[in-house]
């Protein structure tokens, strides 16, 4: 039974998100490896992770274990590549899919309770090592690459492929550069210590759009495959945003002058006002923060939210617009040609687009189209 209750839904075009991953490809030698971590920033792992195997991209990658194993239990499978840590102890787990899952190797810490645990058996693994070249987070440091070496050697470990991570890629930055000097030094050291990679690889979005150089075998891109900016300071015009979030008209209010609007009483009306009613509110991952500073579109006009947004609802001005309960709202996405987009949202916020689409709960269903706009 499909219920349309309160109206309110994100749309996900699997199409555009398909558009985005030939473009990428168009834009570079190396090969995709589509991020999907936390669920596909929002969008949904499995039914963009399917549309993207059924076009050939044959290696994902995630944050953690459990959401690769949520990709491989449906049907996606493909090698997937874990990027972060996780409890050495559930590495039986991952020798239960070793045909797929590509753990990484994300301290020394890590890499040695792992040959604690599963004794010979971690020769049936295959494993990533992830280099810190000025992230200063998880991998590698430069420091502890001889004890890697001893270990990887002693133990035997598969290794197929080493990465590192940009951290100033969206910016016109000298940083890039230097961390891509410094990965390739740690390459020349891994594999003249007679360590055989198969894979490298090193750009984000930003990495591989701005710095093509960079891309090697491999790229990892997830925020432009989404059709959302990598960057704040160069726009791609090629990129065509993959969500839409939509709700309704739930009421209509006329407003006297004088009266106020929601929690907080923050915005008062000065003259007499048309409101509209919209069944969606922060705790559906509509950023409180919006409040008095975002707009929704209503019949192709931009109508701005009043007063402070509430858990399950908010309230928008409609005094010059013609609407009707059950009209169709926009608060992301494209309406007659007017548009709101996730970077306009996340500057008004205070935040970065990858927060607003990944923010947004399990309450919004995810409504996936295929073509069309
Ligand atoms: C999230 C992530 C990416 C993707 O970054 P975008 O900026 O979204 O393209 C790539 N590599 C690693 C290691 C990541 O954690």
């Amino acid at each position: 039974m499909n219920i349309i209750g309160r109206n309110t839904f994100a749309v996900v075009n699997i199409e555009k998100y398909l558009k985005n991953l030939e473009f990428l490809n168009s834009c570079t030698t190396a090969k995709i490896m589509p991020v999907l971590k936390a669920d596909a920033y929002g969008h949904g792992m499995q039914e963009l992770g399917k549309a993207a195997l059924k076009s050939g991209y044959d290696m994902f990658a995630v944050a953690f274990l459990e959401e690769a194993l949520e990709l491989l239990s449906s049907g996606i499978l493909s090698k997937v590549l874990i990027f972060n840590y996780f409890d050495p102890k559930d590495l039986k787990s991952v020798l239960d899919y070793s045909d797929y899952l590509r753990p990484t190797i994300t301290s020394i810490d890590f890499l040695e309770k792992a040959c604690g645990i599963l004794g010979k058996d971690i020769k049936k693994l295959v494993f990533h090592i992830n280099v810190d070249t000025g992230m200063n987070r998880i991998g590698i440091r430069e420091e502890e690459l001889s004890t890697l070496i001893r270990l990887i050697k002693k133990h035997n470990i598969n290794v197929e492929g080493i990465y590192s991570h940009f951290a100033t890629a969206d910016e016109k930055d000298e940083f890039v550069k230097i961390q891509y000097d410094k990965f390739l030094n740690i390459l020349n050291y891994i594999i003249n210590e007679g360590i055989d990679i198969k894979i490298r690889h090193l750009a984000n979005s930003a990495g591989l759009l701005f710095f093509p150089q960079s891309s090697l075998d491999y790229v990892r891109p997830g925020v432009a495959t989404f059709g959302m900016q990598p960057s704040n300071i160069i726009k791609v015009e090629e990129l065509k945003p993959v969500m839409e979030l939509k709700s309704t008209v739930a009421k209509i209010n006329m407003v006297k002058s004088g009266e106020s609007i929601g929690y907080g009483r923050t915005f008062t009306t000065l003259k007499s006002m048309k409101t509209a009613i919209v069944p969606i509110g922060y705790a559906d991952g509509y950023f409180r923060n919006l409040s008095n500073k975002a707009y929704v579109l209503i019949n192709g006009k931009k109508c701005r939210i009043l007063g402070n947004i509430s858990m399950d609802q908010m309230v928008v001005d409609i005094t010059e617009v013609n609407t009707n309960v059950g009209d169709e709202v926009v608060l992301i996405g494209e309406q007659d040609g007017v548009s709101i987009t996730c970077e306009e949202l996340a500057q008004k916020a205070g935040t970065i687009n990858y927060e607003i689409t990944s923010k947004l709960t399990r309450r919004v269903p995810r409504i996936y189209i295929r073509g069309g706009n």
